[in-house]
């Protein structure tokens, strides 16, 4: 792939305040590339010194290897489109009035639109939906329908190079959808190279092929989704923390957010969580949040729980996937049970394959564990071992086990059991 964007090394700055520092990546021909990054590290500032709006203090720019601040106005305007973040327009101008504007740089002094030129314009405006808009008023017209208008001008450039600055941001979901998935279509069916802005991390591994991530000015990693968005990376850019998934269809990576810790200081007190298939991450995420050491297990290795607890930190009794819980980390249960406060029995069923989680907790609380019982659903419906784990589950309650119906109570009751 030839590449059509080049940067080196450059810097930039507002005034005596420098912000971009030491700039160095480059852009396939055909590629769509995301811009992402927190709040005020730099990434409109890099795409106006690749737009031509700023001058970089220091390094080049090359589009398609000449020097961008040294071509002509209206050859750059032929290569490139810019779709900036806001677009104050306080006049008047009919829909299509400014879809037309997009042609100037195609045109000779003086010339008016052509056939041809109107013929573009159309295009553009049927691509983007926006052709039954083309009397109104760009003041009188919604802010995702400006938005596509504005796009419709950007492609009636017939650019090489789209750049696009968070161009979905202040649109609902339907629409954010509907604009990336037309310019992944512009890109794929056309070839147009995109540079584009993004705030949801989401939407930047669905649609790009490869993203830069930037932290205080500086690119802190170039590469594809799967590379750039990382747990580690998302924790030391943003300070986030998240689990990453495979996207179910897209096979992406899709990010889920978990609540921030409020840290209150170490609360003293060791809790063991029995749980699977996703019924334990919430408590996970609360008791780790409020402080507690925490442990659970046995899990199989790749469960939603057990991922949760590697990104939290858990201590994780692991097995196989898929392999029901041998007798050796069964034992490794017992004897880490042996050495907690309290046990915490999550909402989860049971089968042939994790029923000795449910002996272990048993055990635990012959030798005095207290245990609590989060309990949202009756047992027999999810008791898959004709009727052991009832029975087991029963001998718990009747033992004394204290039973809450949610996670918030269970962290309100936990208190009065250690
Ligand atoms: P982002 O788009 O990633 O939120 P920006 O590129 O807008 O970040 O801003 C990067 C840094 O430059 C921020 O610290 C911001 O305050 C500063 N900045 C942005 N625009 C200007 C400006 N016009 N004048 C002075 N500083 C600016
Ligand atoms: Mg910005």
């Amino acid at each position: 792939m030839p590449l059509i964007l080049k940067i080196n090394d450059i810097e930039c700055s507002y005034g005596a305040i420098k912000v971009l520092n030491g700039l160095s990546f480059s852009v396939g021909s055909g590629n769509f590339t995301g811009i992402i990054g927190p709040n005020g590290s730099g990434k409109s500032t890099l795409l106006k010194s690749l737009s031509r709006v700023l001058k970089p203090i220091k390094g080049t720019v090359l589009l398609e290897k000449k020097d961008l601040y040294k071509m002509d106005t209206q050859e750059v305007a032929k290569k490139m489109a810019v779709v900036p973040q806001e677009t104050a327009i306080n006049f008047p101008f009919t829909v299509k009035d400014i879809v037309i504007m997009g042609r100037s740089p195609h045109l000779g002094r003086f010339q008016n639109e052509r056939e041809k030129d109107y013929a573009v314009a159309r295009q553009a405006m049927t691509l983007t939906g926006t052709l039954h808009l083309a009397d109104r008023a760009i003041t009188a017209i919604s802010g995702g329908e400006r938005q596509r208008v504005i796009i419709a001008k950007a492609l009636t450039q017939e650019p090489e190079i789209i750049l696009l600055d968070e161009p979905t941001s202040h649109l609902d979901i339907n629409h954010q959808i509907e604009i990336l998935s037309l310019l992944q279509q512009l890109n794929k069916e056309k070839g147009l190279t995109i540079i584009s802005v993004f705030h949801d991390l989401n939407l930047a591994a669905q649609y790009c092929d490869s993203l830069i991530l930037m932290k205080k000015g500086a690119i802190f990693s170039v590469g594809k989704p799967s590379e750039t968005l990382t747990v580690e990376s998302i924790k030391e850019v943003y300070g986030a923390n998240v689990l990453i998934r495979k996207h179910p269809i897209s096979g992406r990576p899709s990010i889920v957010l978990l609540t921030r810790k409020t840290q209150t200081g170490p609360r003293n007190g060791r809790i063991h969580v029995v749980c699977g298939g996703g019924a334990g991450a919430p408590l996970l995420g609360l008791l780790a949040g409020e402080g507690y050491e925490v442990s659970t297990g046995v899990l199989n290795a790749g469960d939603i729980d057990w991922e949760t607890a590697k990104v939290l930190n858990i201590v994780v009794i692991d097995e196989t996937p898929f392999l029901p819980i041998s007798e050796q980390r069964h034992m490794d249960n017992i004897k880490l049970l042996a050495d907690i406060d309290v046990c915490i029995l999550a909402n989860i069923p049971f089968g042939w394959g994790n029923l000795k989680n449910l002996e272990a907790v048993s055990i635990a609380q012959s030798s005095s564990k207290p245990v609590m019982i989060i309990e949202k659903q009756d047992i027999r419906e999810r008791d898959f071992t004709d009727g052991k784990a009832g029975l087991l589950y029963n001998n718990l309650k009747v033992k004394g086990a204290f039973v809450v119906r949610d996670e918030a109570a269970a962290l309100n009751q936990l208190q009065n059991l250690l």
